[in-house]
């Protein structure tokens, strides 16, 4: 099962075609990665998944529905979505922005349920921002900001989560956190992540599958296994890598590499 499909898209900017015949589906109560190179496309896809760009020929599905036909709250009850860069208004405190994830869930007067604050409550609770819960936006480290995002999209309480490099900013330690916040809800909740990560490491052991794009292509899909080859490696990434097995999840990890000669 899918749990949306991309159908032949071509995107792009103005009159610059990023991504041109590009199919793919996600795979339902899966943990989802795309890699690939700095500015091969990988946000353009998400961008168009989230309408924030509109595909130029081709079509996102959701539950068999052109994702640009569904009303904005109606996607966003099914999808939350993380984006690469977000600024948050000024002035904001962590539980304001975290509860601007429960808007496709209100009804046109806009005020806060309990069944809201219980969402908002475990996704300030769960990221770790318990004791920033009244403080500015600003007044956070780049690690806690990238937190409360992740907050944000776990407050809208979706079956789907897309998180467009979810690690970045984040130390070590944090980083593992995050994703295994995402492994615990794929695996106790069964939902739906699709995450770019610059990682690959990280990607093999989180993934159940793997998406690896070049030049606004998909070069190869799979589970880590089947995409984490010395071949895959050097013709997405120009790298020389060498593999071996993680001793914490036995899915392959690159432990090291250099460049191939051009
Ligand atoms: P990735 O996420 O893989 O690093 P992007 O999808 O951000 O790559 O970018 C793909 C290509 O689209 C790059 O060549 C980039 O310069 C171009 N691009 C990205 N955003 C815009 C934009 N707003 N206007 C024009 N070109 C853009």
């Amino acid at each position: 099962m899918a749990a949306f499909t991309v159908d032949q898209v071509a995107i792009g900017y103005s009159n610059t075609l990023i991504i041109d015949d590009l199919s793919v589906s996600i795979p339902e109560g899966k943990i989802t990665t795309i890699i690939g190179p700095n500015g091969c496309g990988k946000s353009t896809l998400l961008k168009a998944v989230s309408r924030i760009l509109k595909t130029k020929s081709g079509a996102v599905y959701l539950d068999g529905h052109a994702i640009h036909k569904l009303g904005t709250k109606e996607v966003a009850r099914q999808m939350a979505i993380l984006p690469q860069t977000a600024e948050a208004p000024s002035g904001l405190t962590v539980f304001e922005l975290v509860s601007y994830g429960r808007f496709p869930h209100q009804n046109g007067f806009g005020s806060l349920k309990k069944e809201d604050y219980n969402y908002i409550e475990w996704a300030i609770e769960v990221t770790g921002l318990q004791e920033f819960k009244n403080r500015p936006i600003e007044a956070l480290s780049g690690g806690q900001r990238q937190r409360v995002w992740i907050a944000m999209a776990l407050a809208q309480d979706t079956k789907i989560l897309i998180l467009d490099e979810p690690t970045t900013y984040l130390d070590l330690a944090h980083q593992l956190d995050i994703l295994l916040l995402l492994k615990r809800l794929n695996e106790e909740e069964g939902r739906t992540i699709v995450m770019v990560l610059h990682d690959l490491n990280h990607a093999s052991r989180f993934s159940h599958y793997m998406i690896a794009m070049k030049d606004g292509a998909l070069i190869t899909e799979g589970t880590p296994e089947k995409v984490m080859t010395c071949s895959n490696l050097q013709s997405v990434f120009n790298i020389e890598a060498s593999i071996a097995t993680c001793p914490f999840s036995a899915n392959p990890i690159c432990f090291s590499y250099q460049l191939c000669q051009r």
